[in-house]
């Protein structure tokens, strides 16, 4: 049986969304809390839960139509950019088990900051890692 997602119910309808595309592997929606106004997502129609269990030509049309978006948004709206980005697990942020992309519109000087905080590699610890992921 398959995994019921809030996704999937706003998928059959049973929870409303502004729907503004969708196709035989994904569909498109305004998010409900934008981070920026007209901020969306690329949602599959099948709940992979994240890029690991989602098979390569679903993700490959994720980021097709994620594309296709971004181009909208910047004509539409005339944003300057997009952040276009997956939250890849719950430790990564993730709050709906659904594989889905964010595609977040953007203006030059709009104040929006991630809150990304970076490390330090130690002398030679970039090396033991280039090692490990090679
Ligand atoms: P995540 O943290 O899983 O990457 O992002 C989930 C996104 O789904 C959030 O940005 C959140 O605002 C959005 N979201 C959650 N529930 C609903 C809903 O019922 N409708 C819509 N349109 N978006 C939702």
């Amino acid at each position: 049986m398959e995994k019921e997602t809030i996704f999937t119910k706003i998928r059959d309808g049973i929870i409303p969304s502004n729907k503004l595309y969708e196709d035989e592997l994904c569909f498109v929606i305004l998010d409900i809390n934008p981070i920026k106004k007209g901020h969306i997502l690329v949602i599959s129609n099948k709940p992979y839960t994240d890029i690991s269990e989602c098979p390569d030509d679903v993700i490959s049309h994720l980021i097709k139509i994620a594309k296709m978006f971004d181009l909208k948004l910047r004509e539409k709206l005339k944003c300057d950019g997009t952040n276009i980005l997956i939250n890849n697990g719950s430790s990564s942020g993730q709050e709906i088990p659904h594989i889905h992309i964010h595609v977040i519109p953007r203006y030059k000087n709009d104040g929006i900051k991630f809150g990304f905080s970076h490390e330090k590699y130690e002398e030679n610890e970039i090396t033991k890692f280039k090692e490990m992921l090679i």
